[in-house]
């Protein structure tokens, strides 16, 4: 999940990393109140979860006799066509210089990467792409509690020294907080010292719990019911919606509908052992996705009985068509459940697919 600018800073502030003196507000007017603890000049930024943000105009710079009327114009903006709820009033800093620094994970070797270049800002990712060697890395060993100093000299080059210290704050965040990314854009340089402009935190969705959210706020409403039924569910951008048991038979499902040149609304895995209840959710769930126009249903009756899969298909009543391929435990009593309210019944899961492909064509 997504920390917003002001949560990472709070985070990464109490880690002992400078951040600019600043506050939140959810309406322009509340900016009153502040303006002395700000200073001459400062900026207004606009609290969204999408990157890019300064480019699209989420940034605006003010001073006290305009301070009013810029965060009106802030909070009257779409930004990438999200509407600005929150807004960050900061101290304006006076940058000499903006670095990047991060800390992801590195699939590869399955440890901490930290990267750096001097060459920060908002064009970082024409850097990556124009001039990749610019963006030194290193590998932290996850057993280290600090960055050695030579692994320092080799990721930072001629930047600062005091930058150093930094990269062992925030690594120190990237282990505590279980973050997949601990990212500071631009880090920069000022008459004042070095301050992180900008911040951002992706916290594992596995350590929410741990880390004492109880909502995960990027899933849509659907995401956290499937969530809440122990579903493994995926939204995809097709018409056809897809239920499956086993990820194997689920992925299958998807790559057939994709090989007759289909697209699939979702992934939906109902587990194992599911009874008529959980299927009944699934059902409902897909079919509450606007673009779905039809449901493929292709679960096999393992722990899973097709009686109780046909029972929570029929109770789930919903308007879309559904193709059911089902075998295994308790076949035939589930094929003539459906069969007597009337359901299309195929043999095998080549056939829904190209049913399901056919109805959305
Ligand atoms: P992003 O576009 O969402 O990454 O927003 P950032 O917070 O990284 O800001 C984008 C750019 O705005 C930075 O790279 C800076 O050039 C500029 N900026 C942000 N805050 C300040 C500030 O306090 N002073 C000055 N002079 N520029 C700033
Ligand atoms: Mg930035």
């Amino acid at each position: 999940m997504k920390l917003r600018e002001y949560e990472a800073k709070r985070v990464i502030k109490e880690y002992g990393i400078p951040v600019p003196a600043g506050f939140l507000i959810r309406s322009a007017d509340e900016i009153t109140g502040h303006i002395a603890e700000l200073g001459d000049k400062f900026v207004l930024k606009a609290q969204i979860d999408v990157g890019g943000r300064g480019k699209a105009g989420g940034i605006l710079m003010a001073d006290p006799a305009t301070a009013v009327a810029m965060a009106k114009e802030l909070f009257n903006k779409q930004i990438k066509g999200l509407p600005v709820k929150e807004v960050l009033a900061e101290q304006r800093l006076e940058i000499t210089h903006e670095y990047y620094l991060s800390i992801t994970i590195d699939r590869s070797s399955k440890q901490p990467l930290i990267l750096f270049t001097e060459a920060g800002g908002v064009d970082i990712e024409h850097t990556a792409k124009e001039n990749p060697q610019a963006i030194r890395t290193v590998i932290a060993n996850p057993l280290m509690r600090d960055i050695p100093p030579f692994l320092l000299r080799e990721l930072l080059g001629t930047a600062p020294k005091e930058i150093g210290v930094i990269v062992n704050k925030l690594y120190r965040v990237f282990v505590e907080k279980d973050a997949l990314l601990a990212e500071i854009n631009p880090l920069v340089t000022t008459p004042q010292g070095v301050f992180a402009a900008d911040a951002k935190i992706i916290v594992d969705d596995n350590a929410l719990g741990r880390q004492g959210f109880t909502v995960n706020r990027d899933l849509s409403e659907r995401e956290r019911d499937a969530e809440k039924y122990g579903f493994s569910y995926v939204e995809l951008d097709g018409a056809i919606g897809v239920i499956g048991n086993g990820a194997g038979l689920t992925m299958s499902t998807l790559d057939l509908i994709g090989f007759y040149g289909g697209k699939a609304a979702n992934f939906l895995d109902v587990g194992g052992g599911a009874e008529s209840e959980r299927v009944m959710h699934a059902v409902r769930l897909v079919a509450s996705v606007p673009s779905v126009k039809v449901i493929v249903v292709n679960l096999l009756g393992g722990i899973t009985k097709c009686d109780e899969v046909a029972k929570g298909i029929i109770s789930a009543g919903i308007s879309q068509k559904v193709i059911v391929r089902l075998a295994g435990t308790n076949e035939a009593e589930g094929r003539a459940m459906l069969l007597a309210k009337g359901y299309e019944m195929l043999d095998t899961m080549d056939l829904v697919v190209k049913k399901a492909v056919e109805v959305t064509a």
